[in-house]
C-alpha cells in the first residue's frame, strides 16, 4: 500500500505506542485515585505536558489536554459570544468570515473588527484564524490576524493541527492567546489533542463535570492518549531536517506531475504551502472516481479534505482561491509524511494517476 493521506491522519508509530502500552494494560489507574500506581499515571500526564509545552515554547500550566481540536476549537468558541474567523476554518470553528486571500487584508480586517465590536459593544470576540489549511495546506498569515485582534484587544485563536511538525511553533513569539492541536496528525493515536491557553486563570470552559485538566476538560483523562501526544510531541515537532526530507518529495511530485500529466491541472506549487500537503485540481475529472481507480491500485489519497468526506459538495477553499468549477471536481489531496514516505511511493503515484487518466 502507498499511503498520502497523512493530513486526514497518521500512523502511530512504534516509539509512541510503546509509550503507552503499560497504559493501556499494566497501569490503568484513574489519575485522580490516592494509590501509588495511580501517582504514577498522573506522573505520566505531567510529563506528556512538559513535552507538548516544550515543543510549542509555553509553560506546562498553559496546556490542557482535550479529545482532539475539534473539541479544542469548541472550548474557546463557546466561552465567547462571538467569534471572526477566516473564511477557510476547518467546521469545528465557525462564525463571521473574514477573506483570507484579501489583498487588503489588514486594512479590511481592521474595519470589520473595529464595526463588528463597536456594533456588539459589550460582547465578548475572539479571532480565530487556522495555522495551516487542511484541503491545501497553505499557509496562513496569522501574525497579522494576532496582531491585529490584539490591536483591538481581542483575543486571538489559531487551529494549528496541520502546522504541527510542519512549522516552527512558537506560541510566545506568535503571541497567540489559544492554539489547538489534535495527536493523530502527528504520530499519536486518535482522539486526544490540545488546547494551549495563554492565561488559563482568566479562561472560563463550558464544560462541566469532574473538574480534571483544572476545569478546563473535565472528564476522567485518556492516559494513554496522553502518554502518546506528549511523546509525539517530543519526536515530531518541527526540524528543518524533516521539512527537508518532505520537501525532496514535494519537489519531485512537482516536477513530476509538470511532466508527465497529459490534463490541464492547478497544484499549489507556488504559493506559501507547508511541503508535505498538496491538492491538485484536475480539469473535468470527478475527484472520487479518481479516488476509486487509485485505491484499487492500492494508494491511498482524499478528495479535498477527509473531514467531509462522503460529502461531495464543493470546496469552501478553492472556491475562495479563485479555482474553476471544472477544476474543483477533480480535486485530490496528497499529503506526505517523512516517517511513511519515500521518493519511490511518489514515482510510483504519479504513474498510477497518470495510466488512470489514460482511461478516464
Ligand atoms: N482542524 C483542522 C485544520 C483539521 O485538519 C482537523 C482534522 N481534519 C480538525 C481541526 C479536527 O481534528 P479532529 O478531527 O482530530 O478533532
Amino acid at each position: 500500500m502507498i499511503y498520502l493521506d497523512n493530513a486526514a491522519t497518521t500512523a502511530v508509530t512504534t516509539d509512541v505506542a510503546e509509550a503507552m502500552l503499560p497504559f493501556l494494560y499494566t497501569n490503568f489507574a484513574n489519575p485522580s485515585a490516592q494509590y501509588s500506581i495511580a501517582r504514577q499515571a498522573r506522573l505520566a500526564i505531567e510529563k506528556a505536558r512538559k513535552q507538548v509545552a516544550d515543543a510549542i515554547n509555553a509553560e506546562p500550566n498553559q496546556i490542557f489536554f482535550t479529545s482532539g481540536a475539534t473539541e479544542s476549537n469548541n472550548i474557546v468558541m463557546r466561552a465567547f459570544d462571538h467569534t471572526i474567523c477566516s473564511n477557510i476554518e476547518h467546521p469545528s470553528i465557525m462564525g463571521i468570515e473574514f477573506n483570507v486571500f484579501d489583498d487588503y487584508l489588514s486594512e479590511n480586517l481592521d474595519r470589520l473588527i473595529s464595526e463588528f465590536t463597536s456594533a456588539k459593544s459589550g460582547k465578548r470576540t475572539v479571532i480565530s484564524c487556522q495555522w495551516v489549511n487542511n484541503e491545501t495546506g497553505i499557509v496562513l498569515p496569522v501574525g497579522t490576524v494576532c496582531a491585529t485582534a490584539h490591536h483591538y484587544g481581542l483575543p486571538f485563536h489559531t487551529d494549528a493541527t496541520q502546522a504541527f511538525g510542519h512549522i516552527k511553533i512558537d506560541v510566545k513569539a506568535l503571541d497567540c492567546d489559544f492554539l489547538s492541536l489534535s495527536g493523530h496528525k502527528f504520530h499519536a493515536p486518535k482522539g486526544v489533542g490540545v488546547l494551549y491557553i495563554k492565561e488559563p486563570k482568566k479562561f472560563k470552559s463550558d464544560i462541566v463535570g469532574g473538574g480534571q485538566e483544572k476545569g478546563i476538560r473535565s472528564g476522567t483523562e485518556n492516559v494513554a492518549g496522553i502518554v502518546g501526544i506528549g511523546k509525539a510531541a517530543e519526536l515530531y515537532k518541527y526540524t528543518k531536517e524533516r521539512e527537508q526530507e518532505v520537501g525532496k518529495m514535494r519537489l519531485k511530485l512537482i516536477d513530476l506531475l509538470s511532466d508527465k500529466l497529459t490534463r490541464s491541472a492547478i497544484f499549489n506549487s507556488k504559493i506559501p504551502n507547508i511541503p508535505n500537503i498538496m491538492s491538485l485540481s484536475i480539469q473535468g475529472v470527478e475527484g472520487e472516481s479518481l479516488l476509486l481507480l487509485l485505491d484499487n491500485k492500492d494508494i491511498c489519497v482524499s478528495g479535498g479534505s477527509a473531514c467531509h468526506s462522503g460529502q461531495n459538495t464543493k470546496s469552501k477553499t478553492l472556491t475562495a482561491m479563485g479555482v474553476p468549477d471544472d477544476y474543483i471536481y477533480g480535486t485530490i489531496r496528497i499529503s506526505m509524511d517523512a516517517e511513511t514516505n519515500t521518493l519511490d511511493d511518489i514515482t510510483k503515484f504519479v504513474e498510477a494517476l497518470t495510466e488512470i487518466l489514460k482511461v478516464i
